[in-house]
């Protein structure tokens, strides 16, 4: 075992030590019109510039590059149980699409620089949009369909977009959910206003039409088929969309990348974590509003000319044997999900693993959120593939730790995305003293800068809450922090012990806790609020509320405490979505708070889930600890 990890410790080493010498090789990948003058511009950090002065386009590399070699294989296929739709796209029929899309925006007035914010659910004209944007140098902002009003209004205003991409429906287990209403709704919030909506008519529920504003895809489409729109090519570093993180503070941050080298950090990972190469076919499960459904569902496998598999439907509909068919069916080389997709799975019959014939499947990768011990075995085992967790951020693009097959083969370890990927010059940091941490030592996860191609290049428009929110965490250095702790064994495996920040995730959506407080505290009863994520075997974790009221006495009333209850998840099904709404609401009279004010979720969630809430030096009252567990 020793030797056989002699060649992923070298990789990883070269990558950090001759940086550029690492990524200039990787970098030929790709095409570039014009080439880069330096691999890496460092003289600003931890701002990097990547391949400095080279000219490319991700649509090009993506769609273009493989017309070539490969135009009548599939590229896109589109599977949605939901509306009983299967459609593959051949890579010259994905080209015209995205050259119609590219036109359509064009005609709408849409250049470089432009912001196209993409509210839809998973639909093939979403890649469409994405990669006419990626063709024009616009800068698109995908939005989560599960995001209310209220969280899509803020994005709008921040992202101030001149068009928004939306459709009439979604549909989740067979039922449709409206989507232009919710996005009226944040127009109507939104101090920011498109000139133009365009809107996908699926014909799933009716929608109305605000003269002007409002067009119709498939009229506009018409317009413009056979349309030839040239590529635009970008210097490496221009900005090529916007992703916004769940956000903590309630203000959610904008990641910004870069365009060339998301481009190659993306297709070198397709070889090398994802073990694939061109006419493979990806599939991964993602949602196109986070962050792997950019990077693994759209880029990642297109620019590695491989297709991609793109699901509208759950995993368990019409059986929970569903993915597992999809797979059969293209031929699927590795499956990308998320540790909450393969729990849901493991409620179901087993004997729906195995039915049908997997043996184009050579990995199942997951990520997003711990994988357990229990989940990682019981699939690999059922499956008799192998498992790799990878862990990484929307901030970082890709995978900071993973197995990478394509580099070598290594033993893997339940609990354990194992090895820091290369160009990821990773560290366990202790937070007190900024020193890196010994083996076994918990500390928090770190990179050192320069980030690596394809990781964030900036908060958008915001450049110095981009190194006050990542790099001022460790006295007397400035090391990106991931906030979550770590711990390296002493075989160098790496180990995520939970986030050092507030971020809850409810069947693989991540939930900002400070965002449902806020929601919670906009009903007139409440005075404060704590939102706490509370372990949950299926969905991996489930909001919980404690709420402190204005005014105790309305607890009195008959029924006070079921309707306030009722009440207050109502706001927050309301402005944060359905996947929000906490599944209970607790009053108390004070909230455990530290003397700096910091109200104390960790130990909350302690409570909560019947564990000691540890050292509690610090809290201010001690007696709000006792009413929580009171109201438990
Ligand atoms: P925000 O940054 O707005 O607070 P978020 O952190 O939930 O939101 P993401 O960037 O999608 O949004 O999630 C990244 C986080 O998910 C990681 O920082 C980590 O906490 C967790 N995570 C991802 N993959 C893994 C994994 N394989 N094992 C353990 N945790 C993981
Ligand atoms: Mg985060």
């Amino acid at each position: 075992m020793e030797i056989s990890m002699q060649k992923i410790r070298e990789f990883h080493r070269q990558s950090i030590q001759d940086r550029e010498g690492f990524w200039a090789r990787e970098a030929r990948r790709i095409h570039w019109e014009t080439p880069w003058s330096k691999v890496l511009d460092d003289s600003r950090l931890p701002f990097a510039r990547w391949f400095v002065g080279g000219r490319t386009n991700l649509c090009y590399n993506a769609v273009d590059r493989w017309l070539d070699t490969q135009a009548d294989q599939p590229a896109l296929i589109w599977v949605s149980t939901e509306t009983d739709q299967e459609i593959v796209y051949t890579w010259a029929e994905l080209a015209r699409e995205v050259q119609v899309a590219a036109a359509m925006l064009q005609s709408l007035g849409v250049v470089q620089g432009d912001r196209v914010l993409i509210y839809l659910p998973m639909i093939p004209q979403a890649a469409f949009i994405m990669l006419a944007c990626a063709r024009l140098g616009a800068i698109h902002s995908v939005v989560f369909g599960g995001f209310a009003a209220h969280n899509l209004a803020q994005r709008i205003d921040d992202a101030q977009p001149g068009v928004v991409v939306s459709t009439d429906a979604g549909s989740r287990g067979g039922r449709p959910i409206a989507y232009k209403p919710l996005l009226d709704q944040a127009l109507s919030q939104s101090v920011h206003q498109p000139d133009h909506v365009l809107l996908v008519d699926r014909g799933l529920v009716p929608m109305s039409l605000q003269a002007g504003r409002d067009l119709d895809y498939a009229t506009l489409r018409a317009r413009h088929l056979d349309v030839q729109v040239p590529v635009v090519w970008l210097e490496s570093n221009e900005p090529s969309y916007i992703l916004y993180t769940s956000g903590t503070t309630g203000n959610p941050k904008g990641v910004q990348r870069d365009v060339g080298g998301y481009a190659v950090a993306l297709c070198a990972s397709m070889e090398y974590i994802f073990g694939g190469k061109p006419g493979d076919t990806y599939f991964s499960t993602s949602d196109i509003g986070w962050v792997v459904g950019h990077s693994y569902v759209v880029y990642g496998p297109l620019l590695n000319g491989q297709a991609t598999v793109m699901y509208e439907g759950t995993p368990i509909r019409p059986d929970a044997a569903i993915l597992w068919r999809i797979i059969e069916t293209h031929r699927v080389n590795a499956l990308f999900s998320a540790p909450t997709a393969i729990r849901v799975l493991k409620k179901h019959d087993p004997a729906l693993l195995t039915r049908h014939d997997l043996s184009s499947l050579d990995r199942i990768y997951l990520a997003g959120e711990p994988l357990d011990e229990l989940t990682g075995q019981w699939l690999s085992e059922a499956l008799n593939k192998p498992v790799i967790d990878n862990y990484w951020q929307t901030e970082t693009g890709w995978p900071i730790l993973s197995a990478q097959p394509g580099v070598e083969e290594v033993p893997t370890r339940y609990g354990s995305p194992t090895f820091p990927v290369y160009g990821f010059d990773v560290r366990v940091v202790s937070e007190a003293s900024g020193l890196d941490s010994g083996p076994n030592e918990k500390g928090v996860v770190a990179i050192e800068p320069p980030l690596p191609p394809g990781a964030m290049s900036t908060i958008w428009r915001n450049d110095e809450r981009f190194v006050t929110t990542y790099f001022e965490s460790f006295p007397g250095r400035q090391t990106y922090s991931t906030s979550d702790w770590g711990r390296v064994d002493d075989d160098g495996y790496w180990f995520i012990l939970g986030r050092t920040d507030d971020v809850i995730n409810v069947a693989g959506h991540r939930l900002g806790t400070r965002e449902i407080e806020e929601s919670v505290n906009t009903h007139p009863a409440v005075a404060e609020s704590a939102v706490v994520g509370v372990a949950d075997p299926i969905k991996g974790q489930q909001a919980v509320g404690f709420a402190v009221l204005r005014d105790s006495a309305l607890l009195d009333a008959p029924d006070g405490r079921t309707r306030l209850e009722a009440e207050i998840k109502k706001v927050v099904e309301q402005r944060n979505g359905a996947v929000a709404r906490p599944s209970r609401i607790l009053f108390v009279g004070s909230l455990p708070k530290t003397r700096s004010g910091k109200v104390l979720r960790r130990a909350i969630v302690a409570l909560c889930e019947g564990r000691d809430p540890g050292d509690l030096t610090a809290v201010e009252d001690p007696s709000a600890l006792e009413q929580i567990r009171g109201v438990l």
